[in-house]
């Protein structure tokens, strides 16, 4: 069974976390900062992180951006605040999924389920994505469309990648900006709709009625699924 590290500070939540886990089957283990969420992640690791983003010392979000850069764990963010803006940048810092507290076990468990299905097929099919007629090959860096293979340059292949890996889900411009372009160059956000709309040439039978790469408005975008 897979093992989910505890990141939670109030004890009496953790406990009833990993009461719950382990009745379940989970493999369970726990740190109460970051600091030892951290030394947990490589001595311990484990399949999936919870992580509260109210912690002593580091925050959550902080180890998140932390745990990121030695791993692609799934990390599911526990937060207190229902607050728009804590669910964007809790997804900006590479986390995979939140959940608002108070929360109920079942839906817990069904999300920390959702998350590790997620990763095991992005971790069978890492090789290679196909989806609606592409297929994008990661080691041979390649791209074909309906069997034609295609010339995509490395940031339009790059959002390609990130968009197919995360099928069906709304990636918004910030976050394609933070993870094909980085966080530390200045980039205009605009730069994302120009390469969308290149990729698009590319990919789509007709760029102006897009079926592959849809514009989610106000939001973003994400591949059809
Ligand atoms: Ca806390």
């Amino acid at each position: 069974m897979p093992k989910i590290l505890i990141v939670e500070d109030e004890a009496p939540l953790a406990e009833t976390i990993a009461y719950n886990l382990r009745e379940e089957g989970y493999k369970v283990c726990s740190a109460a900062d970051g600091h030892g969420a951290l030394a947990m992640l490589r001595s311990e690791k484990p399949d999936l992180v919870l992580l509260d983003v109210m912690l002593p010392g580091i925050d959550g979000l902080e180890v998140c951006r932390r745990m990121r850069k030695e791993s692609d764990i799934p990390v599911l963010m526990l937060t207190a605040k229902s607050r728009e803006i804590d669910k964007v940048v809790g997804l900006e810092v590479g986390a995979d999924d939140y959940i608002t507290k108070p929360f109920g076990m079942l839906e817990l468990i069904a999300r920390i389920r959702a998350a590790l299905r997620r990763s095991n097929r992005e971790t069978r099919t890492s090789e290679a994505l196909t989806a609606n007629g592409i297929e994008l090959d990661l080691a041979r860096h390649s791209v074909s469309v309906d069997g034609v293979e295609v010339e995509l340059r490395p940031k339009e292949f790059a959002l390609l990648h990130l968009l197919m890996a995360n099928r069906g889900r709304v990636l918004e411009r910030s976050v394609l900006l933070d993870r094909v372009w980085g966080e530390d160059e200045y980039i205009d956000p605009g730069t994302v709709d120009v390469h969308i709309r290149r990729l698009r040439e590319k990919v789509e039978a007709d760029p102006s009625s897009p079926l592959r790469v849809l514009t989610v408005r106000g939001l973003g975008y994400k591949f059809a699924e």
